[in-house]
Order: structure tokens, then sequence, then C-alpha cells
């Protein structure tokens, strides 16, 4: 097995102790990363030297001061892959986008700023749908990613490249950004747990935008602890984003004590009715009955308004990401149009060179629900039924501690098959986007394989705030099931 396929705390405490350096620990994922990306395509950099440079410092560092565990950085020399719509310095940031190209941001998100001041170590930044939207990490406009359980398959998305790097053993955790199922998605399609936090748990300063009211910092890791460990360093108040909020941050880790009895599991009986593959069905189903075993009591559970998420995400996302796509104009970031002599052509002209077909008919989207003439009938509708599914939560948790489904209607499907059916596409998000459109987190853990060797997940959705709760649950799971299956694409 691979020094970066263990967890977070056995690699620490092997850096710590000195029986590995944080250097070779970067380097063999660093290599990893190197040579898998022409089967993955998961990085759109990689950063050799600059990832080698700083865990030399953080050797350096080590051999200085003390290495007691306690003092010690809680990541020191831990090699982490970063999705490229999230800001570090040094690196490029494209977005999976033409129009970003090799822009590269003269600042690092909190969320970096955080995992650095605890000693991690970015290796490269990943591919990923082109400004986080997608299912299947198809609309990058550098190529898709593949599946490492299956090349001919997607990774899911929109943080394909995340999913695949973690699933394969490339790095021990991985940053995605959540829109509406932008971690919990990828991570159930290639059998890893993937968590989107509470909204305004992460700061998301220095997350380039797709839609701000959904849009939030998720992680991905092979096991719930260590969800909880980077969790921890990067949940908190951030003074640069308003959103975030200053509810205490709990030593999630401390909280994972596997005793669960007496929990209420809500179970939302019509949500594993149509449109519901079978084998997923009856997976998530054999979940309950663990849980049951486990001693949390069962609960039925009703979302009434869950059948509107779909419509009500693709409408207020698409209002959003209209509006914050504006800022792409060829003048302030990465690419411009050339040939373009006048200044409107000049916009139109690198907006139609730069944006790939998803975003464009995002775009216009978004536009069409916002024009004077649609505000209310699709606009406001959305955001008043977005209201009425915040409250279907509130109702429903009131009886119950989380909440399970499924976290993808399907396992991975293959590359090219939903391509031409947005439709079909945007299906695929109908577990996910309940959470982003009401702020609520979510927590996707991996629970088998098909019949066809694919990952299966199910989610645990929780009230706001209530990621301990929902990692405990998790851990308890994986502590009775533990998922150990490996892909076949995996570093050695
Ligand atoms: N698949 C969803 C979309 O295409 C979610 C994307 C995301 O979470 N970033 O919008």
């Amino acid at each position: 097995m691979s020094e970066t396929t263990k967890d977070i705390e056995a690699l620490r405490n092997r850096v710590l102790s000195g029986e590995v350096k944080a250097g070779a620990l970067v380097e063999t994922s660093v290599k990893a990363a190197e040579a898998l990306n022409e089967t993955l395509n998961a990085f759109l950099e990689i950063d050799r030297a600059g990832a080698l440079a700083r865990a030399g410092e953080i050797d350096g560092r080590l051999s200085l001061s003390n290495r007691d565990s306690a003092s010690a950085p809680a990541l020191a020399g831990i090699p982490i892959a970063i999705k490229d719509n999230i800001c570090v310095r040094g690196m490029q940031t494209s977005c999976g986008s033409r129009i970003l190209g090799d822009y590269h941001p003269p600042y690092d998100a909190t969320v970096i700023e955080r995992l650095l001041g605890a000693g991690a170590v970015v290796i490269g930044k990943t591919n990923c749908d082109e400004f986080a939207m997608g299912s299947s990490n198809e609309n990058s406009a550098f190529g898709p990613v593949r599946n490492p359980w299956d090349t001919a398959r997607v990774p899911g998305g929109s943080s394909g490249g995340s999913a695949a790097a973690v699933a394969a053993g490339i790095v021990p955790v991985a940053l995605g950004s959540d829109t509406g199922g932008s971690v919990r998605q990828p991570a159930s399609l290639c059998g890893v747990v993937g968590l989107k936090p509470t909204y305004g748990r992460n700061s998301r300063y220095g997350l380039v935008a797709f839609a701000s009211s959904l849009d939030q910092v998720g992680i991905f890791a092979r096991s719930t602890v260590d969800i909880a460990r980077v969790l921890r360093i990067t949940a908190g108040r951030d003074p640069r984003d308003a959103t975030t909020a200053d509810v205490p941050v709990p030593d999630y880790t401390a909280e994972l004590t596997n005793d669960i009895k007496g929990a209420r599991l809500g179970f939302p009986k019509s949500l594993f009715g149509e449109g519901l593959d079978a084998e997923v069905r009856s997976s998530v189903e054999a979940v309950v009955d663990v849980y049951r075993e486990l001693g949390t009591e069962i609960v039925e559970v009703e979302l009434p308004h869950a059948q509107y998420s779909i419509a009500v995400y693709y409408i207020i996302a698409t209002a959003e990401a209209s509006s914050n796509l504006a800022r792409f104009d060829g003048v302030r970031y990465g690419f411009r149009a050339e040939d373009a002599p006048e200044l409107r052509q000049m916009y139109r002209k690198t907006r139609e060179e730069g944006f790939g077909p998803e975003v464009k008919r995002r775009i216009m989207l978004g536009t069409y629900v916002l024009s004077a003439g649609y505000y209310d009938a699709y606009y406001r509708k959305a955001q008043q039924v977005r209201t009425l599914l915040k409250d279907d939560f509130r109702k429903a948790f009131e009886s119950c501690d989380a909440i399970i489904t499924p976290t993808s209607p399907t396992p991975a499907f293959l590359i090219g098959e939903k391509v031409d059916n947005p439709l079909a596409m945007y299906l695929n998000d109908i577990y996910t986007v309940t959470a982003n459109l009401a702020g609520v987190p979510g927590l996707n853990v991996p629970c088998g394989l098909s019949s066809n060797r694919l990952p299966i997940g199910f989610q645990l959705l929780g009230y706001y705030w209530s990621e301990s709760t929902l990692l405990k649950l998790a851990d308890a799971y994986e502590t009775a099931r533990p998922f150990t299956e490996r892909p076949p694409i995996c570093a050695s």
C-alpha cells in the first residue's frame, strides 16, 4: 500500500517521529500524480518544485522545534490537492475554463491559508467542470477526468479531479466546492468520503464564485476521521467572507465516539422511489439496517418540497451564475480575444471564445429567469419554494438527528452517455441540491460496490452546524462496515 493511502494521523506521526521526511512523503504523492495523470487527467497543474520546496521547509522547521504531537502542526507534511477554482498563490486557477486559462491569483483562499498554516503541502490543482458546472467532469475545457474504478466512466462532477486523486491514493485529502452536490456526488462515484459543510462553515474567500448563496468549500478523504481533522482547521468565521458565521468550531475528532445508540435517523421513503437504481436502493437500505443494529432509531420523515428541488436549483444557480460570470470580460483576468479592435466587440469575442457550451447555456438561462418579464414567474417563485424547502428540513429535524438518502441515483455512468442530454445530467443532482438550497450539511459515505465493481455511496443530511453528528454517525458505520476496496487505478 502506498504511503499516501494511509490516514492523516498515521502519516503525520511518521513525519513527526522522523521515520519519513515530509519531503519523501510529498515526493511519493507528486510522483503518483505525475504517473497517473495520463490515465486519469485528474490534475491540471502539478507543482513538483513548489511542493518539494515547501516540504523541505517543514522538515527544517520540525528539526528545529520539538516533534511533540500535541504542539506540532496538525497536518505537518500532509500532501493535499486543490480543485482548480480555489486560489492558491503561485499556482494557476483556471476553473477548468479557457477564459481564465493560466490566471495566477496573487493570494491564497482563506481555507488554503489555514491548511498551509497547519503544515499541509499543496501538490497541485485538480481538474473540474468549467466553473464547477456539471455532474460528470466532461465540461472541463481541458478534457474529462476518468474514474479510477473504470476509466471508461465519469468520476462525477464537478470536483471529479479531487475525488479521483483521493480514490487513486495520490493524496489523502483534497478540497472541492459543492454548489449542488459537486463534492458529495463525485465522492460517491469514486468511493471516498465527501463533506459539504453548513453554508457559512467554511470561508468562500478565494473560491471563484459560481452561485454565491449555494457555494461551499468541501472536503474529500478516505475516512470520516480525516474529514473531521481537516474541517477543524478550515472551518470558522472569516472577516473576509461576511457569510461565515461566528459559530464555535468543535474538536470534531474528539466527538467520534462510536456511541450512536438512541440517535434518530430519518428515512424519507418518498426519495427511494422512481429513478433510483435498484442496486443503489438495496445498498442504502442495507445501510439503514446496519444503523438499526447499531442502536439508532429509524423514523420516517417527509420532505414534501424536495420534488421541486432540481427545478428550483437550476433557476437560482443559473441566475446567480449569470451575474457572477459577468466579471469575465477579457479586461481583468486571464484570456482576451485577439482581433477585436473595439471594446464591446472584445467583450463579446472573449466570452464567445473563452466560455464553453454549458457555461453559455447557464448564462442564458440565468439571464432569462432574471429578466423583467420572467423574474416573478421563475426567480421569485424559486426563492419562495426554497423557503418552503428550508421549512421541510426544520420540521423533519424535529423528529430526527440526521436524514439518510442515496447520494447519486446511479453508480458512475459512461463518458459520453449523458453529455448531449442536459436534463438527464441535471437529474443526477436530485439527492444533493436540497442541502445547498437549505444551507444544511451533507456527507457522502461509501457503502459498497455494484455488481460491476463501481462504488455506491449513501448521504447523511443534518441540521445547521450538525457536522459533528454526521461525522459521528458516519464513523460508527465505517467502524461496523469498513470500506477497504481499492480501485484498479491506484498509486502502488
Ligand atoms: N451538478 C451541479 C451543477 O451542475 C452541481 C455543481 C456543483 O455543485 N458545483 O450545477
